[in-house]
């Protein structure tokens, strides 16, 4: 019996879940292990956070999903693995032994700047983010108006972040975006970053680009031109980094620590483990770390996890060159860019909330039904 073990319940897994559920693989062995009992789906976070959808909405149970794969599923955070002697290491219980192993557990905010791990409030894990709006909502309520609030990441997460704000609270916030890089939304074409740029123009308090931050204090942020901004609350919207914990794993990393994994997500240094999502780093390939490619890699390696507990030759992945990009805009109005193509619109948030509707809906069974197996028809990748 092969022990096929996943970490963290990531997009990718959640195909290889239901792909396990759909046709199990005979002589293997499933266990799951998440430190959270619910994956939260990336697409409708923005739409929370501006009132579009009830907190709950992005959330889909990993325990239903296990159960009709008929994996194990710990509740446990995994904090180190053992190469040598093929185990997981977990904060709470005890190891977990494998023969094969796949890890889709996302990255961590980027704290390295002073007083960030303090002060201010990091878009991942979501979880927290969410959780946050209770507050920011009473401040808004009791404090003096409008809230100051600094959204710093120039990134889609930044601008999708600023604008569903500003749409949560309308004249009672003011948001300021902050992004260290000179244009906003800085591998976009143009048109698109124009577009963007003009509806926050529109609907923010300011747009402060080319100028990083550089440090945070309780009440105020400080740039590297010197100049200072008074905050009642910062989001921290930047870049995504890999988990400290990968460094003493001894799996080969790259700059940054991802893992690095050839085409067919395993990695480059132990044939027992593969990768995918934000954590994985594809030698030669240039796959931003974005939940769209996450979900897009879901396919690949649920066959090649079968192929490999069967022994068979693993399948490489050439991913598409392109994606579309659908920015919730605020307002149920949304920015969709497809190439060169830029269009808004409230059809384009029409299509959007279709389109992430139907990906929880794929993965979402019912907890009280949990034998129901999922449904093989196809979806949409949802955009990125
Ligand atoms: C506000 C916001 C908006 C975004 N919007 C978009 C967008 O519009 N389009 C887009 O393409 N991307 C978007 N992203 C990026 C997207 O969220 C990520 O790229 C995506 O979630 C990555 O998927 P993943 O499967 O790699 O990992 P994740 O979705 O992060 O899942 C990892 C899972 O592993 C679990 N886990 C982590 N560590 C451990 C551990 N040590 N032990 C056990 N379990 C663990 C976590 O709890 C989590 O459930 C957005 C991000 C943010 C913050």
């Amino acid at each position: 019996m092969t022990r096929l073990v996943l970490v963290g319940g990531g997009h990718a897994h959640l195909e290889v879940l239901r792909q396990f559920a759909e046709a199990p693989v005979p002589g293997c062995s499933l266990t799951l292990i998440s430190e959270r009992p619910h994956t939260l789906y990336w697409g409708m976070v923005p739409g929370v956070v501006a009132g579009d959808y009830a907190p709950d909405a992005p959330l889909i149970p990993l325990a239903p999903l296990a159960q009709a794969a008929r994996a194990r599923f710990l509740i446990d955070e995994v904090c180190g693995l053992d190469l040598a002697a093929g185990r997981v290491m977990r904060k709470a219980g005890e190891p977990v032994p494998f023969d094969l192993l796949s890890l889709d557990i996302g990255g961590v905010a980027d704290l390295s700047v002073p007083g960030v791990a303090e002060h201010a409030i990091p878009t991942r894990p979501m979880e927290r983010l969410l959780g946050w709006l209770a507050d920011l909502d009473s401040l808004a309520q009791t404090g003096p108006l409008p809230v100051m609030l600094a959204v710093v990441g120039g990134g889609a997460a930044g601008c999708e972040l600023a604008l569903a704000l500003t749409a949560r609270l309308g004249r009672d916030i003011r948001v300021t975006l902050n992004a260290a890089s000179p244009t906003l939304l800085p591998g976009f074409p143009s048109a698109a970053r124009r577009r963007v740029v003009a509806t926050l123009e529109e609907r923010l308090g300011s747009v402060v680009t080319g100028t990083p931050v550089v440090g945070l204090e309780k009440s105020f942020l400080s740039r590297g031109n010197h100049t200072l901004m008074l905050v009642d609350a910062v989001l921290w919207a930047t870049g995504v980094a890999a988990p400290a914990w990968l460094r003493e794993t001894g799996l080969a990393l790259d700059a940054r620590g991802f893992i690095r994994v050839d085409r067919t997500l395993r990695s480059v240094s132990d044939r027992r483990v593969f990768a995918a999502g934000d954590v994985a780093a594809i030698d030669g390939a240039m796959v931003p770390k974005a939940g769209v490619w996450a979900v897009r890699a879901g396919p690949v390696l649920a066959e090649n996890l079968r192929r490999a507990v069967r022994g068979d030759p693993l399948r490489a992945w050439r991913p598409q060159r392109r994606a579309l990009a659908l920015i919730n805009a605020g307002w149920q109005t949304a920015i969709g860019v497809w190439g060169p193509f830029v269009f808004s619109g409230h059809w384009v948030w029409r299509w959007k909330d279709r389109i992430d509707r139907r990906f929880v809906a794929r993965y979402r069974l019912p907890e009280d039904e949990t034998s129901r197996r999922p449904t093989p028809d196809r979806l949409t990748v949802p955009a990125g």
